[in-house]
């Protein structure tokens, strides 16, 4: 990016509720066949619109095509039975019925990429994809062929590095990996986690990203947020083996948070995406709330690598909200570029 701080969202935006029931995880479609087909991809227009009226920088298609970030991946794919449903445990923190894997995992066919060359033709924009990392999809399924966590994960790992591939060619500039279970399995992440990673964007010459969050404002979430203690030094336990990996752009969550600031020194040396702005209320910040969270970042990464961005994606939040909240980034960001620039 030639632009200083340009600007982004962690991942998804809020559907028009014509599509899916507002403000809902997992929302069901409220369109069927072609004309969901077509409900989907007048959607990635508005919402790609949204962010532009916004003044984003680095756009995305908001996840409009996509129930949820990690299944509708996974229903892509050969050998994964969506019928067999096990409860399992989410992040150690919440039980979700989830499908399971009953044989050797496959993709037959590419899942996003028509979407992504959709998107391609409607903007000159930088475009930013996200996936979701291969840590974070064992973890959302249950696994009855493999059972082993990380013989699934390098499975994965060569099928989502097919996808991005093929979503490199389409033309996306950024493709970025969701990884909030990063956050939680601290040995496995050391282990294997960043390896598994590393094997998905293996020959890629795009940018490559990897979000670590603390998820999206749902319940299970906050809850478990107050477990975390006055300092929240997740981060600590993945940042030294990802400074050393070729992932170019970790993305972190910042705004309202107990995160202490300094660990992003630990990843001197790559772009942060800077999480600055809450996805966990409704609350819309304030351009100077925004302008100050990276300023405090900016003491740990140099201008040129600080990309400012939301905490997660915004797919829970009302529409109007979420329009706010872009907006406020924008202004943010607008402040302290002229402030580095001397304008
Ligand atoms: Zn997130």
């Amino acid at each position: 990016m030639k632009k200083l701080l340009p600007t982004s969202t962690a991942g998804s935006l809020p559907k028009p509720s014509w599509l899916a029931e507002p403000e809902k995880l997992w929302s069901p479609w409220k369109l069927q066949d072609q004309i969901l087909v077509e409900g989907k991809y007048d959607a990635l227009r508005l919402s790609l619109q949204d962010q532009q009226l916004a003044g984003i920088d680095i756009v995305s298609d908001g996840e409009q095509t996509r129930q949820h970030f990690v299944t509708t991946f996974i229903e892509h794919l050969d050998g994964v039975d969506f019928q067999k449903r096990e409860t399992v445990r989410i992040r150690n923190r919440y039980d979700a019925s989830v499908p399971t894997v009953v044989g050797a995992v496959a993709r037959r066919q590419p899942v996003f990429v028509d979407d992504a060359r959709y998107l391609r033709k409607l903007t000159d924009q930088p475009i930013k994809w996200a996936l979701p990392g291969p840590m974070t999809m064992i973890d959302t399924l249950y696994d009855n062929h493999y059972k082993s966590r990380e013989k699934l994960a390098w499975e994965f790992a060569k099928i989502l590095n097919q996808e991005a591939k093929e979503l490199e060619a389409a033309g996306v500039d950024i493709i970025q990996f969701d990884e909030p279970a990063f956050n939680v399995f601290f040995d496995e992440v050391n282990d294997w986690g960043i390896a598994t990673l590393e094997r998905a964007i293996e020959g890629l010459k795009c940018e490559t990203a990897v979000h670590i969050c603390y998820g999206y404002g749902i319940k299970a979430n906050t809850d478990w947020k107050k477990t975390l203690g006055s300092e929240w030094r997740e981060y600590e336990k993945a940042f030294p083996k990802l400074q050393t990996s070729g992932i170019d752009i970790i993305s972190l969550e910042c705004q309202n948070s107990r995160v202490p600031m300094d660990l992003i020194e630990l990843i001197r040396g790559k772009k942060v995406m800077v999480g600055a702005i809450d996805v966990a209320n409704h609350t819309i910040e304030t351009p100077e709330e925004v302008a100050s969270t990276l300023r405090k970042a900016l003491q740990f990464v140099d201008a040129d690598k600080l990309y400012p961005s939301t905490n997660c994606g915004m797919a829970p939040l009302p529409r109007q909200v979420a329009r706010g909240k872009l907006q406020a980034l924008t202004a943010g960001a607008d402040i302290v570029r002229k402030e580095i620039l001397g304008q």
